[in-house]
This record gives structure tokens, C-alpha cells and sequence, in this order.
């Protein structure tokens, strides 16, 4: 029998965000393996188990989109570097949804570029509350001044979107030297991850709501059945006890006989874990990507809401042009990715690039949300916007 979760230190789910090319993968590789060169239970994870596809991955039931494990002194994380393909900013909404905190990498060479602004923005509007500032590729700045003029602007580029820019640590790093293993930068990533463990504070994890994880995959464990994964959103779920599977059509009653964290079984699991569940009885087909998880009658799926939301400009990887009522985009809710049309308030016409909009949508499947919940709103490839649920209407 394999062995069972121990939980030893907080656990904390976090990753990397920012431009393309501005080394998050890189970044993620090397703090697995400064850490494991330090001792202890850390592995070295190389950048290409890190940097694919996510349907090429195989290992264990709770290894989805390029998670990696590692521990420092005082935690436990769970890291998720959003893969470089198109489906990137749908990964990183994933992702963000369930992150207590995560590492902003910019390149030193290009400064903030639009996918900082719009994973900024992002972040900020689906709940990552604490972010720390990778200042990455620091060994090709042969020049200090270059160095803090890119702080500064990164600095006033966090305030600008409401986070406490002056109080972030920025740390100077270089993955790749990290990687290769030369002291000077070693140092720097374990200067990051201590900067990590002060900056971003154990979330209040909520136990006693009503269990609610989002699916973000679906596996058939062959003998054994179905098994969603998700982060746990609130609540705690004990092996045996029955759930609600809701959302994007008819709901799904089962039993959780099974439940795991990294590949370790464990006997309940509670808000912030990286679980899978074993579901009895259910086949493959009947749940997606984008249900929850719930206790049996905790949650009913709605599919009109009201919504405050901040649309995206050209610099924050936005549109060019306005959208008018009926406009429909899709909609990306923690795992989900939904149609919707969209009403805007009275007398106005229009919405432009970089403005601020109330708006009365109308979904084309019911999906569990409530007032406060985060969301983008998305056209092919384009963040339109990020927003907030005001009222749920129906
Ligand atoms: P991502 O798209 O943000 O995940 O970026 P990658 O990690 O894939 O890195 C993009 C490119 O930048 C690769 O060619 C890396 O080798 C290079 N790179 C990443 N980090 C550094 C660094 O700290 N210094 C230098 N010189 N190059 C880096
Ligand atoms: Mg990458």
C-alpha cells in the first residue's frame, strides 16, 4: 500500500505569472533544484517535464497542469507554471483561481510587457492577493541603473492595479544561472523563496463551509473508476462521505471512496489541498472540467448575474475597439469557460478599451457562482476583461 499524506507544515498553492519568454519555466525548474540540492524532500523537476502539454502528462492522479511540489523550512507548496501555448491566459485563470500567492517574473532586459499588465490585472481581479516580483534574467543587466529603473516601473505598474507596490519585495534573480548552478544566483532563488515564506501569509483556510472543490480534470483510473482533481475551494471532504457533482447541465450524485494529494492517499481533505477523488458509480462522461464538487445541496448553479468589470485596454492585452449589448464572449470562472451575453446599463452604448462597466450577463449553461466570485471574460485569444460577480440574478 503506498503511504499515506502526512500533514507536517502549511500547505500553499502559488505559481508563476508574467510575459512569455520572461523565464517563468525556467525559474520554476531551478527552485526545484536549488531545493533539492539543500537536502532534504525536495526533487529536481527539469524544465521539460515542467514545460508541455498538459494531456502529455501521465504521472500520478494529482499531477495535472505542470504542478510541482517542493518544501522550504516552514511550508509546503504547490506550484503551477502555466504552459507556453495558446491556451496559456485559460491555464493561468485556472490556476489564479486558486492561488494563495505567486512569483510576477519580468525579464530585466524588457521590462513590464502587456502579459505582465494583463496577468496583473487578472490576478488582482480573481483573488491573488500577494504577489512577489521575480526581477528575472538579472545576469544579463551588466548595469544597476538598468535594474532599478525596471524595479520602479514595476513598482508603479503594481500600484496602479491596486496591490501595495512599495511593499513587495522584488528580488534580482537568473534562473538560468541558477539552473547552471552558480552560487551568486543559488542564493537569489533562495532569497525568493524566503521572500515567499515572509510576503505571502498562510491563507484563513475555510473549514467550515460547505465542502466545494472545481473540477479541473477528470481521469479513469482503470479498475478503480472516476477520479476528478481540483484545488479545494472551502470545506472538508472525509472518505465515504457522499457529494453533489453541479453545474453545466444535470447534477451528479456520489460517494467519495477515495481521496488523494500527490500521489498520497489521505482520509479528508480540506480547503487549499490539491486533491483527486475517487467518485463511486460515476462514468467518465458524466462530470467535466468546470462542475464543482459539493456537498449535496450546498450550491445551486445560476446563469444570470451582475457584474462590476474593468475592461482590458491594447497595453493590457485587451481589445482595440468597443463592444456593444449582446456582445458575447466566453466566460472563464475558476475551471469553467462558458458563452454569455452580455446587457449594458441604461443609456450607455458602448464599452471601450480600458474602461470600468457594469454589466448584466446571461450564461448559456448554469454554473456555480456567488457575489464576490472572480472571472474573465475572453474572445478567441483576447482578455476582453476581468471582473467581479455584484448580485446573482437567476
Ligand atoms: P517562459 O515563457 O516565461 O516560461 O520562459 P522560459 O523559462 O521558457 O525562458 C525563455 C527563454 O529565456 C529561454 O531561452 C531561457 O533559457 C531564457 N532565460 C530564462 N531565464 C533566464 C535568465 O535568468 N537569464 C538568461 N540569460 N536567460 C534566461
Ligand atoms: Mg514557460
Amino acid at each position: 500500500t503506498k503511504q499515506q499524506y502526512v500533514r507536517t507544515k502549511p500547505h500553499l498553492n502559488i505559481g508563476t505569472m508574467g510575459h512569455v519568454d520572461h523565464g517563468k519555466t525556467t525559474l520554476t525548474a531551478a527552485i526545484t533544484k536549488v531545493l533539492a540540492e539543500q537536502g532534504g524532500n525536495n526533487s529536481y523537476v527539469a524544465f521539460d517535464r515542467i514545460d508541455r502539454a498538459p494531456e502529455e502528462i501521465e504521472r500520478g492522479i494529482t499531477i495535472t497542469i505542470a504542478h510541482v511540489e517542493y518544501e522550504t523550512a516552514t511550508r509546503h507548496y504547490a506550484h503551477v507554471d502555466m504552459p507556453g501555448h495558446a491556451d496559456y491566459v485559460k491555464n493561468m485563470i485556472t490556476g489564479a483561481a486558486q492561488l494563495d500567492g505567486a512569483v510576477l517574473v519580468v525579464s530585466a532586459q524588457d521590462g513590464a510587457m502587456p502579459q505582465t499588465r494583463e496577468h496583473v490585472v487578472l490576478a488582482r481581479r480573481i483573488g491573488v492577493e500577494h504577489l512577489v516580483v521575480a526581477l528575472n534574467k538579472a545576469d544579463l543587466a551588466d548595469d544597476e541603473d538598468l535594474l532599478d529603473l525596471v524595479e520602479l516601473e514595476v513598482r508603479e505598474l503594481l500600484t496602479r492595479y491596486g496591490f501595495d507596490g512599495d511593499a513587495v519585495p522584488v528580488v534580482r534573480v537568473s534562473g538560468l544561472r541558477a539552473l547552471e548552478g552558480e552560487p551568486l544566483w543559488t542564493h537569489r532563488i533562495l532569497d525568493l523563496l524566503a521572500a515567499v515564506d515572509e510576503h505571502v501569509p498562510i491563507p484563513p483556510r475555510r473549514l467550515d463551509l460547505p465542502f466545494l472543490m472545481p473540477i479541473e480534470n477528470v481521469l479513469t483510473i482503470t479498475g478503480r473508476g472516476t477520479v476528478v482533481t481540483g484545488a479545494v475551494e472551502q470545506g472538508t471532504l472525509a472518505v465515504g462521505e457522499t457529494v453533489e457533482v453541479i453545474g453545466l447541465g444535470p447534477a451528479v450524485t456520489s460517494v467519495a471512496t477515495g481521496l488523494e494529494t500527490f500521489g498520497k492517499p489521505m482520509e479528508r481533505a480540506e480547503a487549499g489541498d490539491n486533491a483527486a477523488v475517487l467518485l463511486r458509480g460515476v462514468k467518465r462522461g458524466e462530470v467535466r472540467r468546470g462542475q464543482v464538487v459539493c456537498l449535496p445541496g450546498s450550491v445551486r448553479p445560476h446563469t444570470r448575474f451582475r457584474a462590476d468589470v474593468h475592461v482590458l485596454s491594447a497595453a493590457e492585452g485587451g481589445r482595440r475597439t468597443p463592444f456593444a449589448a449582446n456582445y458575447r464572449p466566453q466566460f472563464h470562472f475558476r475551471t469553467s469557460d462558458v458563452v454569455g451575453a452580455v446587457t449594458l446599463a441604461e443609456g450607455i452604448a458602448v464599452v471601450r478599451p480600458g474602461e470600468a462597466a457594469e454589466l448584466t450577463v446571461e450564461l448559456g449553461l448554469p454554473i456555480a457562482i456567488s457575489p464576490g466570485l472572480g472571472f474573465a471574460m475572453r474572445e478567441g485569444r483576447l482578455t476582453v476583461a476581468a471582473g467581479t460577480v455584484t448580485e446573482v440574478l437567476d
